[in-house]
This record gives structure tokens, C-alpha cells and sequence, in this order.
């Protein structure tokens, strides 16, 4: 059986003690932008928050990129979250590749050169990629300026985040 016809089979079970409360509209607090890495499945248990506090977005490499934007500007406009947060971490899989080499990798495989991704957004430095994330969603003139955007690396061997800020030294929290 596929992890897929298993997950449908543990949903039928699982749905029977569902509280339908939780289906209620959301209301998020905060809104944070993550990688898609399993490791940070937990992150809202890990900084304590309650079931629907945030509106959770995520992609491969915690990348501010116009989809980002576009989650975060509704998130903030229209859903009422407060802040932003943007929880990049360590021994990220982008941080094992270049856009370069994963671009003639796939040439090589499929023969194609299609015009999208024209990025992967791979990366060098989690702290330095962490910056360049909170300057392109800080300068983003629909995300207001009433709402702080802060920036951190997670660090998947301790469960801790450490502080990244634009123009200082990142602080352990
Ligand atoms: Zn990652």
C-alpha cells in the first residue's frame, strides 16, 4: 500500500474523534514564513503557540519570493496577523547545492531547459540568507510598517532559535 492509501486509511479512523471546533474561521497572530523541511513540522509546539495562532507558510529554503509575499501580505491585510517571523535553519538541504549545479543536472537528466524555476534559491550561509529574507519582506511596500519582521535560524540539534538582525550580530535566544 502507498504512504498515500495508508494516510486515507488513518484518516477515515482518525476523523471519527474529530472536534468540530477546530474547523471554526481563522484568526491568526503571527505569521511565519519556514522551511519545508520535516524537521520544522513542530515549530509552532516549539515556540508555544496555540492551534491556530499562525498562519504557517513554507517552502524549500524558508525563501521570501513573490509567492511568500503574496501569502504574507493576505496573512497581515486581510487575516489580521501582527507580526511576522521568519524561521530559517540549520543544516538546510539548500545549503548542499548550487542553483547552478542543480540546473545542469536536470538538463542532463530530462534534455529540457523550461523558462520556471529561473531560481532554486540555494544558499551558503543560513544567517546571511536570513537578511537578505527580512530586507526583501521588510522593503515590500504592502507589508506595513506597523508590523515587525523578524528574522532567526532554528538549530535542528538543540530546538533553539537564534536572533538574525540586518545590520548586527545574531543573538542566541
Ligand atoms: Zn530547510
Amino acid at each position: 500500500m502507498s504512504l498515500i492509501d495508508e494516510a486515507l486509511s488513518a484518516n477515515a479512523t482518525k476523523s471519527s474523534g474529530y472536534d468540530p471546533a477546530r474547523g471554526k474561521p481563522p484568526a491568526p497572530k503571527i505569521a511565519i514564513v519556514t522551511c519545508a523541511d520535516p524537521r520544522l513540522s513542530g515549530i509552532e509546539q516549539m515556540l508555544g503557540l496555540a492551534e491556530g495562532d499562525a498562519d504557517m507558510i513554507r517552502n524549500f529554503g524558508t525563501v521570501i519570493d513573490d509567492d511568500s509575499i503574496r501569502s504574507l501580505v493576505l496573512s497581515t491585510r486581510l487575516l489580521g496577523s501582527k507580526e511576522i517571523m521568519i524561521i530559517n535553519h540549520t543544516d538546510c538541504g539548500m545549503l548542499r547545492f548550487t542553483d547552478g549545479d542543480m540546473e545542469s543536472r536536470l538538463r542532463k537528466d530530462t534534455g529540457e531547459a523550461p523558462i520556471a524555476p529561473a531560481k532554486f534559491y540555494s544558499f551558503t550561509d543560513a544567517e546571511a540568507n536570513t537578511k537578505e529574507q527580512i530586507q526583501k519582506a521588510r522593503s515590500h511596500p504592502w507589508i506595513s510598517p506597523d508590523v515587525p519582521v523578524r528574522g532567526f535560524v532554528y538549530d535542528v540539534k538543540t530546538g533553539r532559535l537564534s536572533e538574525v538582525f540586518p545590520d548586527r550580530q545574531t543573538v542566541a535566544r
